[in-house]
């Protein structure tokens, strides 16, 4: 006994300290390490949740104001992007230039909603003077004509193929202009609508937009028409066509658009005058044979943002719509808001 005592107590110490060292020292550790795992997967799916409630469940339907009944209809984000690619770019066009007019309309739809809806009740309109454009499968089918099923099929793929692609600038969708033909060189919305520039709006230019029918046309006016249409917005409007400068272009933008135009006694912006004389462009020359004015305007649109006949030409050269956009759109990231 005398000798088998000490050695219990020995073998007590040595478990006591054993148990001790797990309870105090082993089973705290796996413990925290185990919350701070647990915290750190909790904050991780937090994010993911607070992502998807963001952008995935924010914008999966969006309501849509129907302008000409008032109506508003829910409608899922994508399906209502092939109605808007529909609307807004010839089918006839490639591919991946399709992929990028509905990734530029998918960022424009979430811009209205984040920055200040147009509509108190819906998130957006079908008038593309106002929002963008948006037209009926069935109103699409009556201009198309023939090949109709195979035309929408073409749209819809290029919406799902770029499902959920957004174009954002720091983090948020940017504000995507588009236009039909810039003519060769785009334009920034300063120079458009004055206001502030955007950092990713540059004067961007590209080769090939000439070979398409938006990139030329005429508008021949008589002094007369050009004196009335320039009354109607100027009351005290004079012009004395004897002077040899009686229309002159006094300044172009770095776009190469006009600037500045002398008319009589006022000098407009090249803007107003396109609006005036109802040119397609702010990018024009002009001539005069005795009593007329022959207005030569390149390209179609305001020339902000993404040209799309130019982004047809870039598709034709190989170029994928990330890349389309990547060109028109200076240092932004395309993000998927399913992600
Ligand atoms: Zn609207």
């Amino acid at each position: 006994m005398k000798i088998l005592v000490p050695k219990v107590n020995k073998n007590y110490f040595i478990y006591f300290f054993a148990s001790m060292l797990v309870v105090l020292i082993i089973i705290p550790i796996c413990f925290t390490r185990k919350f701070t795992f647990n915290q750190e997967t909790d904050n991780v799916e937090q994010k993911t949740e607070e992502a998807q409630i963001d952008y995935g469940v924010k914008y999966k339907t969006i309501n849509l104001l129907h302008k000409n009944d008032n109506s508003v209809e829910t409608i899922e984000l994508e399906e209502y992007l092939v109605n808007v690619v529909a609307g807004e770019m010839p089918v006839d066009y490639e591919l991946e230039a399709l992929k990028a007019q509905a990734t530029v309309a998918r960022t424009y739809t979430l811009y209205q909603i984040e920055n200040g809806k147009k509509h108190d009740n819906a998130d957006i309109c079908d008038d593309s003077n106002c929002c963008q454009a948006w037209v009926s499968k069935e109103k699409r089918f009556e201009r198309w004509g023939e090949n109709q099923e195979e035309k929408w099929e073409k749209i819809r793929t290029a919406v799902y193929a770029s499902a959920g692609d957004i174009i954002t600038y720091q983090g948020r969708p940017i504000d995507a202009f588009f236009h039909s033909n810039s003519g060769g060189s785009t334009e920034i919305p300063v120079n458009v609508w004055g206001g502030t520039n955007y950092p990713y709006l540059q004067v961007v230019e590209t080769s090939g937009e000439e070979n398409y029918s938006q990139y030329y046309s005429e508008i021949e006016l008589s002094t007369d028409e050009i004196e009335k249409k320039m009354k109607e917005k100027y009351n005290d409007f004079s012009i004395n066509w004897n002077e040899e400068d009686s229309i002159k272009i006094l300044e172009y933008t770095e776009s190469s658009r006009i600037r500045t135009i002398k008319i009589g006694n006022k000098n407009i912006s090249g803007v107003e005058a396109r609006s005036i004389f109802g040119l397609r462009s702010s990018n024009f020359t002009f001539e005069r044979n005795d009593n007329k004015i022959k207005f030569k305007v390149i390209g179609y649109g305001h020339g902000v943002g993404l040209s799309q006949t130019g982004s047809n030409t870039l598709a034709k050269e190989g170029k994928n719509y990330k890349e389309i956009i990547e060109h028109y759109y200076k240092d932004i990231e395309i993000q998927n808001i399913k992600n």
